[in-house]
């Protein structure tokens, strides 16, 4: 924490074309008030911004360090830059006369929407609101705006902020929501627009009076009380369970603390000439360069967001299904819409990227409320990245780093099968906003969203709209389906964050009273539990689960021209983790550039895999050389065609192909029948034959015989799989094709192991040279998987020429941690912050991370050209694949869907390390 000296500066004014902070200092200002700041005060941009002043996010660390309490000086502070904002804006602060009325704001580091509080409409007082009424000649507006004031205040600063429970789980807000309805339905109005002078002064009074009766303490009428009592409650807000929850998710870090930001109140709500909008520089659901946005006449902002009216499209290209006939602004207004494209051009200009804009206009006056890098989901970001480069608003770099590897998951995600949606009819429609396909059952929620997924349930949360409470269901549900709000609502910024399937604003559902079902056309019903589909893309709802299918990567013209200026950037290698010739193709298509690990065992799995099975085993039991070596003959031409088959596909590529690795015992069968026929087929009794299989069972598997030691105890084993691997290549070149196998033990601790697997090897490859006349080129290697060998390593590059870490075992047996019980424990270390992330999913640096480094060091150090990859799970984890990146590996090796991924996480790791120093040459 900074110490808070008389030397700090805790407020940063902007307003009038200056500023004393700009966009670099997020950190201190939040991303609200820097962005404020360069807005009004960087000469390119000098837009017009209220005036107002941020306090620092130290300040807020300050607040928590010393018990809620501020730095001495911050009042001093606070006052003189309000004096500047009311020179600024010839009102005063707490007047009767010409009041100025503020905002209060929060502003973290990154946006956080919704997460945190604000206050709006403060400086209201029974002092201050003739003074209102006299400027603005508007008491209905007044009065409207008081209320928004006690409503807010009520339930932000004196409920939520003081740690009050409500009663009866029904807090300030919704009592009073109730009241405003209750009146509403007593005169027969249908919006809040119909309220009257006189209703809306009668409901301040009834407001004033409820808040004192429910929360024991009456409504504070001074404007200096309301303005610290604002500032206080943004900070509570930081950590208030929404937040924390959000954090959490986003993995934001609790340090970082917010910024508040207090700003002089333009009103959109001051008539027909007023209106307030949100707005894009371009589309963020599909990344067209085409300005995209909403706005609403007389309304403040939040009405906007909140969805309780339609909101109108700001011009043609914005207009959607449900906002079609309404006019734009462009239309209303175009005078003032031609100043705001303006606005945006230059805002996107000088950002070099997609902006979210807010603006108000207060009776024919544009504002510029806010600007922020604007949220896309991976679709939008990866179009937007390669426009702007071949604009040459950014540069490769630049662009290569706009995506975040979790973002071309959203390419790579599901849609409905085309086919099946054709043929489904539409239950109901809304609009799209966060693309993709998605199947799951209804819930209505958040916390039966949440519950549901944790049994392992796919889950489509429906709701009218939601809130920042919602964050937890929403984050767990496969899609979010609302009836109201608009492309700019709750729902639709938090989905398109997350890249999550979306639909909102889908008004021809109605949510039944029991919030158990819903319908559409017709009275048909869906309720709680059935499956529904959803298009996220053209915000098509269907019943039923349909079909989903992986979307086509190869006509997306974008993607193609991202993943040219990844393979341009990136040093690292990346390869695929394939099994079968099916794995193998579709890794070279998302663009694997070999294969990283063929596990053999995979050929006695699934499908196909009864007769080779059954060798197998036949061999695995077998008693003597000559009953194994019988077994073993018979199984070589299954093993020798399953490699053949995916070396062929692989051609020039490189392929390792590791020996078995799993514990026999584990392929032994557990059923009589096959047992009985194991029997038969060696000549044996049953008795005999469980004895043996018996006699192979162990205690503690996965450190028992397997890998490397079944190679050693059955040097046969390791003959009859080198030989299926260069007959097979051998075979493949003689047709003139390629053929590039990499042969690897698994589950090696010591140098003698290798070099005595090494003469096996040698011995295989002269007698299949003889028997093909053909050479084959190899290379021979091994996993490092266990300390020992990372520690060894030095040795272990003696004969190996490669090493690949196999970061699963490595991590199994660094930690001591069994990969296979981790679930029973690792929630509790997560939540305990024991371990700040899974480790089998993202490299352990500190540790596990030490072993991988050293073992290249030494490996390396022994055998300069050693050749270093990995293998395990990491492989295809974005923060793995940097580090790997970090350490000099020369490629890295994950499941086929995830190569993109590490190409981009690779990518994205040299340029951020050509920062600090000169690339490398590309490696291999
Ligand atoms: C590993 O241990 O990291 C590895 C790739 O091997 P497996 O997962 O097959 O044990
Ligand atoms: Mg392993």
């Amino acid at each position: 924490m900074a110490k808070a000296t008389k030397a700090t500066k805790h407020v940063y004014f902007f307003g009038g074309g200056k500023a004393d902070g700009n966009e670099t200092m997020k950190n201190l200002l939040g991303g609200k008030g820097a962005n404020l700041a360069e807005m009004a005060g960087h000469p390119d941009l000098r837009l017009p911004v209220p005036p107002g002043f941020t306090i620092t996010t130290e300040v807020c660390t300050y607040y928590y360090d010393n018990r809620r309490t501020y730095p001495k000086d911050l009042k001093a502070q606070v006052d003189a830059a309000l004096a500047r904002v009311e020179a600024l804006t010839g009102k005063q602060f707490g007047d009767a006369k010409n009041p100025l009325l503020v905002s209060v704001r929060s502003g973290a580091r990154r946006s956080m929407p919704g997460m945190m509080e604000t206050v709006l409409n403060v400086g209201l007082t029974e002092k201050t609101i003739d003074g209102l009424i006299e400027l603005t000649q508007t008491p209905r507006f007044a009065y409207d705006a008081y209320r928004r004031l006690i409503m807010m205040y009520s339930d932000v600063v004196m409920e939520k902020a003081a740690g009050i429970e409500p009663k009866g789980g029904k807090g300030i807000r919704k009592l009073l929501d109730e009241r405003l309805a209750k009146l509403k339905e007593s005169k027969g109005y249908q919006s809040d627009t119909e309220l009257t002078t006189a209703d809306l002064q009668g409901l301040v009074a009834d407001f004033k009076q409820m808040v004192k009766d429910v929360l024991g303490k009456p409504f504070p009428d001074d404007a200096q009380a309301q303005l610290w009592g604002g500032i206080g409650a943004v900070f509570a807000s930081w950590n208030g369970k929404r937040a924390v929850e959000y954090r959490r998710i986003e993995k934001i870090p609790d340090e970082w603390g917010t910024a508040v930001t207090v700003q002089s109140m333009v009103f959109g709500n001051m008539g027909e000439d007023s209106a307030t909008g949100v707005a894009f520089t371009r589309n963020p659901g599909t990344g067209e360069n085409k300005f995209y946005g909403e706005y609403l006449i007389n309304a403040q902002g939040e009405d906007v967001v909140a969805g309780i009216r339609t909101p109108a499209p700001i011009n043609e290209y914005s207009k959607n299904l449900k906002s079609k006939d309404l006019q734009t602004l462009e239309e209303a207004m175009p005078g003032l819409y031609k100043e705001l494209d303006g606005f945006q051009k230059r805002l996107e200009t000088h950002y070099r990227d997609m902006q979210d804009i807010e603006f108000t206009i207060e009776k024919g006056k544009l504002y510029m409320l806010q600007c922020r890098i604007g949220k896309r989901n991976g679709v939008a970001a990866v179009r937007m990245a390669v426009e702007m480069h071949k604009q040459k608003l950014i540069d490769a770099n630049t662009a290569v780093m706009r995506v975040g590897p979790n973002q071309l998951v959203e390419l790579l995600l599901p849609m409905l099968d085309p086919v099946a949606e054709k043929a489904a009819p539409v239950f109901a429609s809304g609009l799209p906003a966060g693309p993709g396909g998605a199947v799951g059952r209804a819930v209505f929620t958040a916390e039966d969203a949440v519950a549901w997924a944790a049994r392992g349930e796919k889950v489509i949360l429906v709701r009218e709209e939601t809130s920042p409470e919602d964050v937890d269901g929403m984050h767990k549900s496969r899609a979010i389906l609302t009836s109201k709000g608009g492309m700019t609502s709750h729902a639709a910024l938090v989905a398109r964050g997350w890249g999550k399937c979306c639909i909102v604003g889908c008004a021809e559902i109605e949510i039944g009273e029991d919030n158990q079902s819903f319908s559409a056309k017709k009275g048909v019903v869906v309720r709680e539990g059935d499956w529904i589909s959803l298009n996220g893309t053209n915000g098509h709802v269907y019943q039923g689960a349909l079909p989903l299918v992986d979307i086509d990567l190869e006509h997306n013209q974008s993607y193609g021209a991202l993943m040219k200026l990844v393979d341009k950037a990136r040093q690292l290698g990346i390869r695929t983790n394939a099994d079968t010739p099916k794995d193998a193709a579709k890794a070279v298509q998302f663009g694997a550039e070999g294969i990283g690990l063929f596990r053999t065992e995979h050929m006695f799995y699934g499908e196909g895999s009864d007769k080779p099975l059954f060798l197998l085993r036949k061999m695995i039991v077998s008693k003597t050389l000559a009953e194994r070596r019988k077994a073993l003959d018979e199984l070589f031409p299954f093993v020798k065609n399953d490699i053949k088959a995916t070396l062929e596909i692989m051609g020039k590529r490189p392929v390792t192909i590791r020996l078995l690795d799993p514990p026999l015992h584990e392929f032994v069968p557990h059923s009589e029948d096959k047992l009985q026929a194991l029997a038969d087929e060696l000549g044996v009794p049953m008795d005999e034959l469980r004895k043996r299989a018996d006699g192979l069972r162990e205690n503690n598997p996965m450190l028992g015989h397997r890998g490397v030691r079944l190679g050693v105890t059955y040097p046969e084993i390791t003959e009859m799989q080198v030989r299926a691997i260069l007959e097979a290549a051998g075979e493949l070149i003689k047709e003139g094709k390629k053929a590039y196998p990499e042969i690897m033990i698994p589950v090696t601790c010591a140098q003698t192991e290798l070099a005595h697997q090494k003469q096996l090897v040698d011995k295989v490859a002269k007698e299949v040279k003889a028997k093909l006349g053909v050479r084959v080129p190899f290379l021979y290697g091994t996993m490092i998987e266990i300390p020992r060998a990372a520690l060894t390593a030095g040795k272990m590059a003696e004969a190996a020429e490669f090493f690949s870490f196999g970061t699963n075992d490595l991590t199994q047996m660094g930690f001591g941690f069994s990969r296979d019980d981790i679930g029973g424990f690792l929630p509790d270390y997560l939540t305990a912050k024991v371990l700040p992330a899974d480790p089998f999913q993202t490299i352990d640096q500190e540790g596990i991370g030490e072993l991988i480094k050293l073992g290249i060091e030494r490996g390396r150090a022994t055998r300069p050209q050693l050749k270093v990859g990995i293998c395990g799970e990491h492989g295809g984890d974005a923060e793995s694949v940097k580090f790997c990146h970090r350490v000099g590996m020369n490629y890295v090796s994950c499941s086929p869907f995830r190569v993109p991924i590490a190409r981009l996480a690779a990518a994205q790791a040299a340029v951020e390390s050509a920062a600090q120093k000169k690339p490398a040459s590309k490696r291999k």
